[in-house]
């Protein structure tokens, strides 16, 4: 009986489709891999409310499909990460992101943290370490400019090996910041074990924040992170009521739409002198 209902859900014509979707995305993404020059990274900005000016960015990957235009992250990274191919991926946005942020600073429009996401696969046998350590001896960008994201799904997979690796990377000096905290399963039970410097809080947190609740976890998301001496960086912001909730709460770091869109690398430039930056 199981195996005719699979049968029949193989002729659902929304399951066939996205799986021919799913397998041209796949083939495609391997040419993409191969040929080059079908990625972008692309730069959205950290606002210091304090200082009242970005004080890093975070890089993001864009694929520029030939003949899809541009395919969300949200669809091809997870395939990117079943495939394996995350890892070349991965060392491309990285090497990019080391580049263009040791260049904002030679080009003297001021020095900037840059953070890079990473996955699971990556944490397999010192790839990451390895990867990082590449990355900034070819560009010269300092070791502490540098900041990777983790997600909490990383706890999941093989904590004592994350914690050795993130702990190799902090004694070069690179950081970690914990991403779309609150989102996951496992989070406040890795908190303390992992070896990070910033606590990003999730965004659907903060789309939720008219909601009461969600408000006072907000708060006691930042409580937490101020307790545990940890940085605060909040996500997804987009509106100045935001903005408020979070500067009174003791978040000063504020990432989103309201204080800029993910930008090309060249506008960045032009967004930072645009402010004055330069
Ligand atoms: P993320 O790491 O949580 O990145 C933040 C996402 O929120 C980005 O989506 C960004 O464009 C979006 N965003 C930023 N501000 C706002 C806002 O104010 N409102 C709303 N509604 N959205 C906002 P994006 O660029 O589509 O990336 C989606 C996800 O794909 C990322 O989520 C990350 O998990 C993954 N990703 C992107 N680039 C890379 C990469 O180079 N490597 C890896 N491993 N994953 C990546
Ligand atoms: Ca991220
Ligand atoms: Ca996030
Ligand atoms: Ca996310």
């Amino acid at each position: 009986k199981a195996a005719g209902k699979n049968r029949s859900e193989l002729f659902n014509p929304d399951i066939q489709e996205r799986l021919l979707r799913r397998m041209q995305l796949e083939n495609d993404l391997r040419k993409a891999m191969e040929y080059g020059g079908q990625f972008i990274v692309h730069y959205q900005p950290k606002w210091d409310t304090r200082l009242g000016r970005p004080i890093g960015f975070e890089a993001l990957v864009r694929w520029n499909h030939p003949e899809l235009g541009i395919v969300a992250p949200s669809e091809f990274i997870p395939i990117a990460e079943e495939t394996g191919m995350i890892v070349g991926l991965s060392r491309f946005v990285l090497r990019q992101a080391c580049r263009d942020c040791i260049g904002w600073e030679r080009s003297g429009l001021g020095m900037y943290t840059v953070s890079v996401n990473t996955s699971v696969r990556l944490f397999d046998s010192q790839i990451l370490f390895e990867m990082v350590k590449e990355c900034l001896q070819e560009s010269r960008l300092p070791s502490d400019r540098l900041e990777l994201e983790i997600t909490e799904s990383i706890v999941i997979h093989d904590m004592n090996e994350v914690i050795r690796q993130l702990n190799q990377l902090r004694e070069i000096g690179v950081k970690a910041s914990m991403d779309d905290f609150g989102a996951g399963y496992s989070s406040l039970g890795s908190l303390d074990l992992i070896p990070i410097d910033t606590v990003k809080i999730d965004r659907l947190f903060i789309s939720q924040s008219h909601i009461p609740a969600r408000r006072a976890i907000i708060r006691t998301i930042i409580t937490l992170a101020q307790q545990l001496n940890l940085e605060i960086v909040a996500e997804g912001v987009e509106e100045e009521e935001q903005v408020e909730l979070l500067t009174e709460a003791g978040c000063f770091i504020i990432q989103g739409y309201y204080f800029g869109r993910p930008m090309s690398a060249p506008q960045i430039v032009a967004y930072l002198k645009e402010l004055g930056c330069a």
